[in-house]
């Protein structure tokens, strides 16, 4: 029988972990190998994809996936890894080992590095395993938020706290050294080519089988690491335990017990990760393969292809011992790096087969039934584990309403308008209000001390109309973006947005993507740049492209100011009414848009959903207010640069006339002549007016400055300009056409120049069309 057919609640072992290709892979690496057992959870609300239990954490995977998995019902369940296994020996004091400088491991005191050197680390680990949150404590302040070279994945790096001679890199989130999605190939290139001084390697201990197996993986790097076992505050608050001390001699590098949350044994982490740095001390254990496991095939395989090999890989400047893994798993690319010759690649070849012969299972199988071996090995040997977790049990009890059949769709519809009517009518409105008066008794103040001092007319129409006018406008919207974001990225991190993903699977598959593509989306309805950018956990290209397409449609944070510009001005009373229609309109015609995509350009099936559910947990604090410092500081910047400029280029050439007269009447501005010439385009869908062409081209520099620009033009009197059909055609326009400069920009940096160009303008097309049909519509009955 397959996993499939397995009945809620039902539990099995694995025989056969059937696919192929990379998806397989992912499979064993998220420990879907055979001999596991595993128990089926749950389906989700439209009855695909499923979610199970395996090692203790919860995986999803879709129908068609599970078919190719085989169990046999027929199996002995010893219950998880020697839970409470009395005669064991286990250390039960906090932080064990702490400040036992050096138990077993002999500390290298010879050949330090010198000492103005300075120390790289990577910090590498499973998503959800608290990477940001240590990179946090870590850092503090100091940190630089870049990107990649070559790509727009978010680099953060920052010197440790108080050794001002370090840089340590928060790496994307992996499960192994074998890529699944191009965020992942950035970690695992990293280390392998940037070579860090250091590795410190976070493994989330509530669920340390899984994390392991990427530490198995980096061992074989032969780079100075330490392990950071992280959530040790849940771990103990459960009444479990590590014995630190025995991993380490198992393991042969430091590891350091701590919760990177609550600030615990971080200054441990750093000492030892500075010492192995500086001292060079590489791994002691690197040999993982138990000669005496099943006969010893996998063992003789890799000894054997290490022989094979090893000149290659230094030239490479491989480690040869994670060389051979990867060529005897079957990794592609390694093998391309190496570049053996023909014969050398019949003989792997031929090793490999030997090695499936024997030990009954194929290549891919046998080397991660091989790592998972030498971890239930080291976990029985270390690890105490309680008996249930509280955090799990709290888990399972909100996902019975937040993943339940009946319950999750209206509870994700009741989340998200709760976060919208927060943001705009409560919190953020009331914010908005204090920041406007705010600018507003700044603006008099500066008025009328202007006037006192008898500044030059010119430049106080500069300042006053033009600087204060067009910036204060947009800064008024800060506390709803920032508010939005709070929101979002809450979900984000308290692990809900994971479980929506799960839920909308089979409905985004219905537009052709799968539920993956929803974190992006929603990202959208704050910022269409960190949406682009989030892409990046898509496995396949196709779906990575279809859904950049599609973030525009998402009516991002930008644009609100233009909407409650207009509907103030047009629909007193009726604001939010119009802003929820704005925005589902926004989803329909991108979910229209999206099927005409699958049918065209993107034909073939949306990607395999294999995802984590992690437990939920509390945001913490601190990565809450560090991400809010980050997208106030990023609008503040906008403002006060992108903005600022706008304003005052616009203000100067509305009040200039082309023989550069200051003028009055500011229809005989250079301005007016420009953008006249966009007005026979324009008049169709009742904009054709100088000014509103104008703004629009300046929302395309940033969407704020629409209104700023308004602010500027119209001084307040926008009812004379146009009709409520036109304020209509406007607002459609406005929430469909091109997305902003820097949206383009990360359009561009991911999928190339063609593609940004190409979103301009069927952006532009879209919005003409919609505006058009909806002002033809409206103009009959107004
Ligand atoms: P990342 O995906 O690896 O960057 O993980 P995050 O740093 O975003 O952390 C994931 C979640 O785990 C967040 O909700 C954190 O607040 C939480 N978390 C991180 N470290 C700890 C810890 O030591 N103890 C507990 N209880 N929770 C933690
Ligand atoms: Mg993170």
């Amino acid at each position: 029988m397959t996993l499939k057919d397995l009945a809620i609640g039902e539990s099995a072992c694995i025989s056969k972990t059937g696919g192929n290709g990379e998806l397989r892979q992912h499979f064993l690496d998220m420990g879907v190998i055979p001999g596991t057992i595993v128990k089926k959870v749950k389906l989700a609300p439209m009855g695909d994809p499923i979610e199970f239990d395996v090692n203790g954490y919860e995986l999803t995977m879709r129908l068609a996936d599970a078919e190719k998995i085989e169990v046999s019902k027929d199996f002995k369940d010893d219950g998880p890894i020697n839970a409470n296994n009395d005669d064991l020996h286990v250390n039960k004091t906090i932080h064990p080992g702490l400040g036992e400088d050096g138990k077993y491991h002999s500390k290298g005191d010879e050949n330090p590095l010198p000492d103005d050197i300075v120390l790289t680390y990577a910090l590498v680990g499973n998503q959800n395993s608290g990477k940001t949150t240590l990179f946090n404590q870590l850092t503090g302040s100091n940190q630089h938020v870049g990107n990649f070279p070559g790509v727009t994945v978010d680099r953060k790096d920052g010197a440790i706290k108080g050794h001002t001679n370090t840089l340590v890199t928060d790496l994307p989130g992996i499960y192994s050294m074998s890529p699944y999605s191009s965020e992942e190939i950035i970690s695992r290139n990293f280390v392998l080519h940037e070579k860090p001084h250091g590795i410190i390697n976070i493994v989330d201990a509530t669920n340390i089988e899984r994390n392991l197996y990427l530490t198995m993986q980096l061992l074989e790097m032969d780079i100075p690491m330490v392990i950071a076992l992280n959530m040790m505050d849940e771990v103990m608050g459960n009444g479990g335990s590590v014995d630190v001390n025995k991993m380490e001699e198992l393991l042969g590098v430091p590891v350091i017990p701590i919760s990177a949350a609550k600030n615990q044994g971080v200054d441990e982490l750093v000492k030892h990760a500075i010492h192995v740095a500086h001292f060079q001390e590489k791994p002691l254990q690197q040999d993982f393969c138990d000669k005496n496991n099943e006969g010893g095939a996998v063992h003789r395989a890799i000894h054997a292809v290490i022989h094979l090999i090893q000149d290659h890989a230094q030239k490479a400047g491989i480690p040869v011992r994670f060389a051979a893994s990867k060529l005897l798993e079957g990794d592609k690319r390694i093998l391309y790096q190496l570049d053996l010759d023909v014969n050398e690649k019949e003989i792997l070849e031929h090793i490999a087969l030997q090695m499936e012969n024997e030990r009954k299972l194929d290549r891919s199988a046998a080397i991660a039934d091989m790592r998972y071996s030498y971890i239930r090995n080291v976990c029985r040997k270390t690890v105490h584990k309680p008996h249930e977790s509280k955090e799990r049990i709290r888990s399972q009890k909100i996902d019975t309403l937040l993943t339940g059949k009946y319950t999750a769709i209206p509870f994700f519809i009741l989340i998200m308008a709760c976060v919208f009517f927060l943001t705009f009518n409560v919190i953020g409105a009331f914010l908005q209000g204090l920041f406007e008066q705010g600018i507003d008794a700044l603006t008099a103040l500066a008025d009328s001390g202007l006037s006192a001092l008898g500044t030059n007319e010119v430049l106080h129409a500069l300042i006053i109309d033009g600087i204060f006018a067009g910036v204060g406008s947009v800064l008024s919207f800060l506390p709803i973006i920032v508010i939005l974001f709070l929101f979002l990225s809450i979900l984000e991190d308290s692990g809900y947005i994971a479980r929506v993903a799960f839920v909308m699977d089979t409905l985004l598959r219905k537009i052709g993507l799968s539920g993956r593509s929803i974190v992006p989306l929603l990202i959208g309805f704050g910022c269409t740049v960190p949406a682009v950018m989030s892409t990046r956990i898509l496995p396949s290209e196709r779906d990575r492209k279809m859904t950049i397409l599609l973030t525009p449609f998402m009516s991002c944070t930008a644009k609100l100011p233009i909407y409650a510009f207009f509907t103030a001005a047009f629909f007193p009373g009726r604001g939010g009414l119009i802003m929820t229609i704005l925005y589902v309109c926004g989803i329909i015609i991108g979910i229209l848009v999206a099927m005409l995509y699958r049918k065209t350009l993107f034909k073939g099936e949306p990607v395999p959903f294999v995802m984590e559910l992690p437990n939920y947990r509390l945001p913490s604090v601190k990565n809450t207010a560090q991400l809010l410092w980050e997208k106030a500081k990023d609008f503040l910047e906008r403002a006060f640069t992108v903005i600022f400029i706008a304003t005052i280029v616009i203000w100067f050439l509305q009040s200039f006339s082309p023989h550069l007269h200051f003028i009055e009447d500011s229809s005989q501005s250079i301005l007016a002549k420009i953008s006249a010439l966009l007005e026979p385009i324009m008049k169709p869908i009742g904009l054709g007016d100088w000014r509103i062409c104008t703004s629009l081209i300046s929302g395309v520099m940033a969407k704020e400055s629409v209104v700023s620009t308004m602010e500027i033009l119209f001084a307040g009197n926008i009812s004379t300009a146009i009709t409520g059909a036109g304020a209509i055609s406007l607002l459609v326009f406005s929430l469909l056409y091109s997305p902003c400069i820097a949206a383009i920009a990360s359009i561009k940096r991911e999928l190339g120049r063609k593609w940004a160009v190409g979103v301009l303008l069927w952006q532009c097309a879209i919005a003409w069309i919609c505006s058009f049909a909806v002002y033809s519509i409206a103009t009959l009955f107004m």
